[in-house]
Formats: structure tokens, sequence, C-alpha cells
């Protein structure tokens, strides 16, 4: 019998709501996500025969700051195909995201797509392609949501741009490698935009729905092969939330991708998307209680992926 995911999501958010999550804070590093208030909550179920659970603030947009990394390098997989992996490799960094000290150790190749590094080498394969990168993962995202009006928040953009020197030292550190194409503002303004989309969490489970459903998306076109596809979900299982990725493979154990705005995606493939946010993060720069939903979930359906 299927479960119950109406209830299970109400039950969630009950038990949410009577947690207190006192250590967990907002990012700070930019006034727009540190003012957004943060006892929001969503969750968002979409199943692979297209019923949609959801409950909270499903449809208030948020910042997705780190979960655009996955769209990202989808949208570059499908332009670039093998030769995306010659310019990111696939292990777990162990190292915070924004760090460059394994960049400067590994000779300005990145150790993964999820790591700013990573993502702003993708987004230069970006914008060796597209016409107009800045806009790209916008309207990628537009089309798998469905809602074609998806953009990046314009206050957002200027404050990462604002507080984006370490990202620049990342981009100019792999230029002196010789190891990133395109001019280092050009290829961080595409990363900050994309880090400045706003989506709700609806929008994001229906945009996360390929994954669990061999690389379909919702509109029933073909977004990833359905090999490709997998390869995305062993990535978010090992390198997809931070530092904090084993304690989660452990916890709840489904492939998943947060960013500091608060939001977390997750798979369980053959079954549903999820997307849950909720702004304040634990230690490690993720959800505390998108972490704790996510394990309720599991709890509650009683399966991980493994
Ligand atoms: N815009 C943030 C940065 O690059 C992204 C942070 C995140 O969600 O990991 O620093």
């Amino acid at each position: 019998m299927p479960a119950d995911y109406a209830s299970i999501l109400a039950d969630i958010a009950e038990r949410v709501k009577q947690r207190d999550f006192q250590t967990a804070r907002n990012a700070d590093y930019i006034p727009a996500l540190a003012a957004v208030p943060g006892d929001r909550f969503a969750m968002v179920i979409r199943d692979v025969n297209g019923a949609e659970y959801s409950t909270g603030d499903a449809d208030i947009p948020f910042s997705i700051q780190s979960v655009s990394k996955v769209f990202a390098l989808v949208l570059a997989l499908r332009s670039c195909g093998e030769e995306l992996w010659q310019a990111v490799r696939r292990e777990p960094s162990g190292s915070a995201f924004n760090s460059l000290i394994l960049l400067e150790q590994e000779e300005g190749i990145p150790r993964n797509p999820f790591i700013n590094a990573g993502a702003i080498r993708v987004c230069d394969m970006i914008s060796s392609r597209f016409a107009n990168p800045d806009r790209s993962v916008a309207e990628f995202l537009g089309r798998l949501s469905g809602n074609p009006d998806i953009r990046a928040d314009n206050d957002v953009y200027l404050s990462e741009d604002q507080h984006g020197n370490r990202n620049r030292a990342i981009a100019y550190l792999m230029k002196s490698f010789e190891k990133l194409d395109n001019p280092v503002e050009a290829v961080v303004r595409t990363y900050f935009k994309q880090c400045a989309i706003a989506m709700s969490a609806r929008e994001m489970a229906r945009a996360t729905l390929f994954l669990a459903n061999q690389g379909i998306g919702i509109d029933g076109n073909m977004v990833l092969s359905p090999a490709e596809t997998r390869r995305i979900n062993a990535l978010m299982l090992t390198c997809g939330m931070y530092d904090g990725v084993g304690d989660f493979a452990f916890s709840v154990g489904i492939p998943a991708k947060s960013g500091v705005g608060g939001a977390i995606i997750g798979v369980i493939p053959g079954e549903f998307s999820v997307c849950v946010w909720s702004p304040r993060l634990d230690a490690r720069g993720n959800s505390a209680a998108g972490i704790a939903a996510l394990e309720m979930l599991i709890e509650a359906i009683g399966r991980s992926v493994f």
C-alpha cells in the first residue's frame, strides 16, 4: 500500500513546529538571507506518478543558493557530455565548501561539482556554450518546474557580488592553473546569478522530479539519460550536504543537496522527489529543521535508498 504522504507531511510539520532549533541560525553573510523569518517551513513531495503533497510555506520563494549547483551541472552535462568529467572530479572534499586548500594542492581541478570551485568551473563551461549564460540556469529551472518566470533576485545577486571575494579568489586560483577558459568576472557573475535564483519548495520539488524518475521531467520529456541521472544522484549522496554528508547518509540515507538559503532537495529513485525549506542552518550550513523533517519522513515510510 502506498504511503499516505499527505498525513505524513502534516504530522512532520506539527512535530517540527514543536521542536526548538535554538542553536540554528539563518545564513548571515548577506542581509537578504539574514532577514528571512527563521520559522518558515515548507515540505513538498512529488511522486513519479504525478501526485503532489505539501505542507507549510510551499509557495513562498526562497534563495536556492547551492541547490542551483545540481541544475547547473545537469545543464552543463547536457551540452558537454563526458568531457565535463575531465574538468571536475567526483570525490567528497572533507573541507569547507569554499575552501582553497585542496584546489591549490590539486592544481586547480575541483574535487567535485558541488563545492564552490567545482560549481564555478561548471559555470565556466556553461559560459563557453550558452549565448546568455547568466540566465541559462534560471531558464532551465523554469522549464523543469513549469514556471517560466523563475529568475534571480537582483538584491541577492548584488549582495553575492559584493561579498564575492572568496569566490573570485577560487576562480583566480583556477585561472592561474589555466583551468578556467573564460574571464573570471564573467564566470563568477554567472555563478552569483544562479545562487540568487528564487523558487518555492513546490517549484523545486517539481524541478527535481527527473532525478527520481530515470531522467524524465514533469512534462514527460527526457532531461538526462537514466545512466547520467544515476551519476548525479551518486554525487548528491557523496557530496551534496557540505561536511555533514556522512551523518546525513547515516541518519536519512537519500541523495540530497542543500543550500544556505535553507533548502534541501532529495530523491528516492523510482518513488519521489522532495524539497524541504526552513532558513535556520546547523553548524555545517544545512537546514536544521530540514534535516529533522527528512529524518521523520524516512522513519515514517520505513525506507531510504539503502
Ligand atoms: N552564494 C554562496 C557562496 O558561494 C553559496 C552558498 C551555499 O549555498 O553553499 O558562498
